[in-house]
Parts: structure tokens; sequence; C-alpha cells
């Protein structure tokens, strides 16, 4: 099949969290499997072109196109190096000469922009190329335009060379909600915006919704998400019902992990490699990382691990209360990830009050992030709600037990301790306490080092491989083209 991706990240170059991690796996995978498979996303300020080879493309020509009301130029580039297999077209415009991904909530009129310009770039994509599509696959909030134009386009002008269309909700609470007037904006006419079965919703505009109303199939990324995003009216953000509409062209898919990147047999940030059968550069790794975050944590206790985005969602603040108490028995904490400033105060804070157990370090670091999942003994991710996570797969594959709450893709991927099968260490309420309670049952086990080892080795025995992941969307693309007759 011929895929186009539309997304705004795509990892390694354009990441903040795991949408470019899946779209980058998910579209090699689909490469592999012989599909032809291209990614479009804007050509960002931030992104070193000589590093990464982009080049402008000679055979398409320079475009201009129409949003909020004026003509911008574009023009395509190709990336040269990396992309195994997978066509990444990138799109050239002032909106996105700035630096970053995501514009924060006062730049809404131009998120919008920038958001119009990429879509309606990327339907050009299959008419320039003289590559007709099977399947536009959307990929969050972000890229819903792309499938609002197809079906305007539809019903009015013509809109060759797509076959249908796929949306892939990576994270319901992300809906780009904005004021229906904004439709002007997106270059469509207001009664399409207020039409109640696309983009309205509440008396707004709100992308999600118009993309999971508008998509010939939908999906999240792992099947308890799905779930609970339909039965849980918190977890649905409001959009439960509009999901439950769409019966079986609605469901979950979960997460493969990359194992070419993250493998700790492998891993050229680590400081030593290791595998399921020799495990003893993993105590190296852990001394390294201590050693360059200046950390004292006695090997027998716990040294805990969290990389990720310091937001409410991922549940930072059912860990700051613990700080305290539990480098005052000892336990280590290495925390990495950007985000809410309460959060990174809160943790820097307690990093200055025990420097010597407590590493706050708020900053994006891929590499750090791989010595993380490496020299920690405990992984946590307590979060509220997780479409499906893919640090707790990441932190499995490392043999560091993942502490979980019972939610969304946690609950798919991560087996409590008590069953023979475990692999990490589950709790169900979104509180300290239970958090504590977690933590001091993976304390009392990590003093067994049989049964410990045992735990860790299950754990990297998981292989939530591509491939699954791969084929559950050729059966989505398959349901998708059947549902447009196609
Ligand atoms: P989400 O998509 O909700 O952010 P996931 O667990 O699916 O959560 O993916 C998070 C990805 O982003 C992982 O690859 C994680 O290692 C990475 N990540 C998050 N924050 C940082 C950071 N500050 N530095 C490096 N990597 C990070």
């Amino acid at each position: 099949m011929r895929v186009l991706m539309v997304s705004v990240e795509i990892a390694p170059f354009a990441k903040v969290g795991g949408l470019g991690d899946v779209v980058t796996a998910l579209s090699r995978e689909l490469a592999r499997r012989g599909h032809d498979v291209r990614v479009v996303l804007p050509l960002y300020g931030h992104l070193d072109r000589k590093a990464l080879g982009i080049r402008p493309v000679k055979s398409l020509p320079p475009l201009s196109v129409r949003v909020e009301g004026r003509v911008h130029d574009i023009r395509f580039h190709a990336l040269a190096r990396g992309a195994r297999g997978v066509k990444i077209h990138l799109v050239e415009s002032d909106l996105f000469a700035g630096e970053d991904i995501y514009l924060d909530g006062e730049d809404a009129s131009k998120t919008l922009a920038r958001t119009a310009l990429h879509t309606q770039a990327a339907l050009m994509l299959p008419r320039l190329l003289d590559w007709p599509v099977d399947i536009i696959h959307a990929h969050d909030a972000t890229t819903v335009p792309a499938l609002v134009y197809r079906r305007q386009w539809w019903a009015g002008r013509e809109m060759p060379g797509i076959g249908a269309t796929v949306l892939t909700i990576h994270n319901l609470a992300h809906q780009e909600v904005h004021a229906s007037g904004d439709a002007a904006v997106l270059e469509l006419p207001a009664s399409l915006a207020s039409y109640p079965g696309l983009l309205e919703f509440g008396g707004k505009l709100n992308l999600l919704k118009g993309g999971i109303a508008a998509a010939d199939a939908v999906n999240t990324v792992s099947p308890t998400y799905a779930r609970e995003t339909v039965e849980d009216a918190e977890i649905g953000c409001g959009l439960s019902g509009v999901l439950a509409g769409r019966g079986e062209a609605y469901r979950g898919i979960l997460n493969g992990a990359d194992y070419g990147t993250w493998d700790p047999r492998r891993d050229r940030c680590l400081a030593a490699t290791y595998s399921v059968r020799k495990m003893a550069g993993k105590a190296a790794c852990r001394a390294a990382l201590c050693d360059e975050l200046g950390l004292d944590v006695a090997p027998n206790r716990p040294l805990c691990g969290l990389v990720g985005r310091l937001v409410e969602q991922k549940g930072v603040d059912l860990v700051t209360p613990l700080l305290d108490r539990l480098a005052g028995d000892g336990f280590g904490f290495v925390v990495l990830g950007t985000g809410e400033e309460r959060f990174m105060a809160a943790l820097r804070d307690a990093a200055g009050r025990h420097p010597d157990k407590v590493a706050a370090i708020t900053a994006f670091d891929e590499d750090l992030a791989h010595r993380i999942y490496a020299g920690s003994d405990l992984f946590l991710m307590p979060s509220r709600f997780e479409p499906c996570g893919l640090s707790q797969m990441y932190a499995l594959r490392y043999g560091t037990p993942p502490v979980v709450r019972r939610t969304g893709g946690l609950a798919d991927t991560v087996i409590d301790a008590t069953d023979a099968a475990g692999t990490g260490f589950v709790f169900e309420s979104a509180r300290p306490d239970e958090l504590l309670a977690a933590l001091r049952r993976a304390e009392a086990l990590m003093a067994d080092t049989k049964a410990w080892t045992a735990l860790q080795r299950r754990g990297m025995g998981c292989a939530w491989d591509w491939s699954v992941a791969a084929a559950g969307y050729e059966d989505l693309y398959a349901s998708a083209l059947a549902a447009t007759g196609s």
C-alpha cells in the first residue's frame, strides 16, 4: 500500500514525546513489510539542515498555500540521510521558521495556521508526485485538517488520488479547541466548521473531534486506553460519546517499541552493555550514572529513574511529596524531564536539599535518557492516564522494573510482581501513599537477589515488536478502505 503519514513529530530530530518515536518506528516497519511509506512534516527552523542532509526537492516547484486569509510560499524539502526506506518530506514556510514544534497557548491562531498549511501541503503531494495514495494517516489533533479538507474536497472540488483516511489518537487530552470563528484561519467555510457532524463541539471548533468524525477509521495506541476513553468520562475528556459513535471503526492498537534503538546489548550511550544472560554491565551503568550526576546511592538501595514530560498526566505530583522521606531512607532519584514550572521547581528544590540522593535534570537529553533507563533499579511512571507509554517498555528491556499505575497502556504492558509472570509494580489509585506502598514492595523484593533478578529477566524478555503493531495497522488500513468502498 502507499501510505502518507502526516505528523508534526518524527524521532529522533523532531521529537517531544512518544508520537515522534511511533511515527518513525511504524513507518520503518511498514516500509520493511513492503509498503511505500512517506512522512510529511513541517521544516522547523531549529533543524540543522546540513547535519541532517535536508535539501530542497528540485522536481517540486515552489508553491503557494492560502491560510488565515494570506498566501504563504512553501517549498518541499527532503531528508537525504537516515530515513531507512521511508521518504521524508519537509514543508518549508515562514510559519515554521521559529524553533518550536508546539507553540504555547497564546499562539492558538498561529498553531491553527501552521496546521492548515502543513496539511494542505500534505494533500498536494499525491498529485505533485504522481503518487496516488491508499491511505492518508494523520497523527493527533494537529494534523486533523488533512482529513477534513479531504472530505470537503470530496463533496465539492476534485480531490483525486486518496483511497481512505486514518486518524491515530496518541493522546485524547490534546484536542486543539479553538473559537468557532477561527475556522477562517483554516480557510474552511463557517458552515463546515459549525456543522455538528464535523468540527463543531460544544459551540467551539474542536479539531480532534472533527478528525474522529471525518476519518474512515480511528485508533488509539493501546486496547485498555481505547476502552477507557469510551467508558470513563474523565479519560474520555468529553469525547467518549463521539468515540463510541464510531463503533467498530474505533480500536486500540498497542504501540511497539523500537528495539533497534532501545537495546542494552548494543546501546552506544551506555558505559557498559549487558544482556539478559550477562547482566554485569547494568551495575557498571548504575555506577556511571551516579558518578555522572554526583549521586551517592548504596548499591542495595533503590535508585529510581523517571524520564518524561513533567505534567499532571504523568503523576509527577505523586512522586514529589515522597522525595524527602525516601531520600532519608537512602533511595536515590534521577528525574529527566521538562514541563510545568511548578514540577520542575519542586524537583530542583528536592535536589538542592538532597544533592547526593536526588538529581533533577530539566532538559531534553536523548542520550541521558538511555543512561537512566539502564542505570536505574526502578522506573517510575505513576501516570493518571497513559494512552500507551513507551518509557515503561524501554525500562523493561533495560532490566529496570517499572512502578506504574494500572491505567491505559501501562495496564497492558506491566504485570505486578505478585504474579508468577510479574515484571514490575502496579498500583491502583493516583495517590502518593499508594505509590509509596508499591515502592516499599519493590524495596523488599530487591533484598531478595534471586527473585529480583528473575523479575528483571522476565521484563527484559518482553517484546512488543513493531511487526505486531504494524500488522494491526495493515488491518486498520484495510478496514478504512473497505469503509470507503475502495
Ligand atoms: P508521551 O508520549 O506521553 O510523552 P511516552 O512514554 O509514550 O510518553 O514517550 C516518551 C518518550 O519521550 C520516550 O522516548 C522518553 O524517553 C522521551 N522523553 C520524554 N522526556 C524526555 C526528556 N526530557 N529527555 C529525553 N527523552 C525524553
